[in-house]
């Protein structure tokens, strides 16, 4: 059985490796092993990226990267005031 996809995988490595940088306005350089890319997130939330394997399936492992990241970030985040009883 197979789970673990390799585009996940090499995202993972990415992401570990410090190889995301935020630019601001939900736009990250994400340096790949064949060039530094662009993943942009669009007002829906969905992230794209420049890359050829971006254009031509629609999923790469730098915008996985950057979802992974942002996830994390999110998970990291202390709740603030208000917590429910
Ligand atoms: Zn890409």
């Amino acid at each position: 059985m197979r789970r673990r996809d390799p585009l996940f995988e090499k995202a993972l490595k990415l992401a570990e490796s410090g190889r995301i940088e935020f630019l601001g306005n939900g736009v990250y350089n994400v340096v790949g092993d064949h060039g530094t890319y662009i993943v942009a997130e669009d007002p829906a939330g969905k992230l794209n990226c420049n890359c050829p394997g971006f254009l031509q399936k629609g999923r790469c492992s730098h915008a996985a990267a950057v979802m992974l990241l942002t996830k994390t970030q999110h998970r990291k985040r202390v709740p603030g005031r208000g917590t429910a009883p």
